[in-house]
């Protein structure tokens, strides 16, 4: 398992946003921990049109804490 810290994928709010109820990103939000091989799609804006896929240690400027969704 990997240990998660703020500015990575697994705990930002465009890490799979389009399905923010599947069970493995709630458990990732929930421990900060995730499988080594888990990826899901990037849903920044910026992104959304070239379907990144990236890694829950994965990380961009565009990191928005998972807390602040809704804002
Ligand atoms: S690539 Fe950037 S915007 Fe996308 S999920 Fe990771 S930190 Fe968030």
């Amino acid at each position: 398992m990997l240990h998660l810290e703020e500015g990575q994928c697994g705990l930002c709010t465009h890490f799979g946003e389009r399905h923010p109820a599947e069970r493995h990103l709630v458990a990732i939000r929930k421990t900060h921990e995730a499988p080594e091989t888990f990826v899901d799609e990037c849903d920044h804006p910026k992104h959304m049109a070239l379907h990144l896929m990236v890694t829950p240690a994965s990380g961009c400027d565009g990191f928005m804490p998972v807390e602040h969704r809704g804002d």
